[in-house]
């Protein structure tokens, strides 16, 4: 038995790493799902990587911090489908450096990609998750929100979803609507492949699980919280970290 067979989930950041994760595995429990990512070519590279499972997808280029653009976004899943069961916030971006050395540009897409656009998507997908009987939305946190040097924008957008995901958790319990996060820990995709060496390595160390997350681990957590099983759990911040956070 598929878990979310029939169900629409829209997940944002979907092109590449955990959002290509979810993408796959949501298809792989029967979801049909609106992937929605900055750039066309991505999603259309994403899709073919997708070929091996049967299932529905919806390609849409959008800006998540972009008003305008997740406006036409949703209307477009609206026209579509004139339904929505789910909204997965996954999109995000690092852009680290020391707080005495980080620019205001550096500082504001961060906030404006990780919260406005976690706010953004929510703030117009919910009156067509409103519709179903077993609302869902997810947002991705981060470790990192209780504090990390060379990351006071990334950590401070990360700590803003939990507030968010709590607020609205307490808002939308009385439409049917569970809002939970999912707060990962060290996973192997390109954001990590970027940090140095060096400070790969001792992230390592740290992880009690002693090893890195797969995006498949990020995953299987979010299907869990899609599904039936978790109709009860809502405002909830789950550390898939192998003890990282602790
Ligand atoms: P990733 O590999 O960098 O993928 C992120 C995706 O989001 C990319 O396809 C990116 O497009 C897209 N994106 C960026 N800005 C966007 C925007 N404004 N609108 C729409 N899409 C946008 O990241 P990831 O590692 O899979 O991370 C996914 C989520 O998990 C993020 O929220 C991240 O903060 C969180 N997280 C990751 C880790 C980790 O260890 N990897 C740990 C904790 C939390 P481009 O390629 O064009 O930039």
């Amino acid at each position: 038995m598929k878990k979310l067979s029939g169900r629409i989930v829209i997940v944002t950041g979907a092109a590449r790493g955990i959002g290509l994760a979810i993408t796959r595995q949501c298809l792989q429990e029967g979801a049909r799902v609106v992937m929605v990512d900055l750039r066309m070519e991505d999603l259309e590279s994403a899709r073919e990587s997708l070929k091996d499972v049967p299932g529905d997808i919806t390609i849409k280029a959008c800006d998540v911090s972009n008003e305008d653009q997740v406006k036409e976004l949703v209307n477009s899943v609206k026209t579509e489908f004139d339904a929505l069961d789910a909204l997965v916030n996954n999109a995000g971006i690092t852009r680290d450096n020391l707080f005495m050395r980080m620019s205001f540009e550096q500082w504001q897409s961060v906030i404006n990609v990780n919260l406005t656009g976690t706010y953004l998507m929510t703030r117009y997908c919910t009156a067509l998750i409103r519709k179903s009987s077993a609302g869902r939305i997810i947002n991705l946190s981060s470790v990192a929100a209780n504090g990390n040097p060379g990351q006071a924008n990334y950590s401070a957008s990360k700590a803003g979803v939990i507030g968010l995901t709590k607020t609205l958790a307490l808002e939308l319990a009385r439409y049917n609507i569970t809002v939970n996060a999912i707060a990962p820990g060290f996973i192997e995709t390109d954001m990590t492949r970027a940090i140095p060496e060096k400070a790969r390595e001792e992230w390592l160390t740290k992880i009690p699980a002693g090893r890195a997350g797969k995006p498949s681990d990020v995953a299987d957590a979010v299907i869990f919280l899609l599904s039936d099983a978790a109709a009860y759990v809502t405002g909830n911040i789950l550390g898939v970290d192998g003890g990282l956070g602790l």
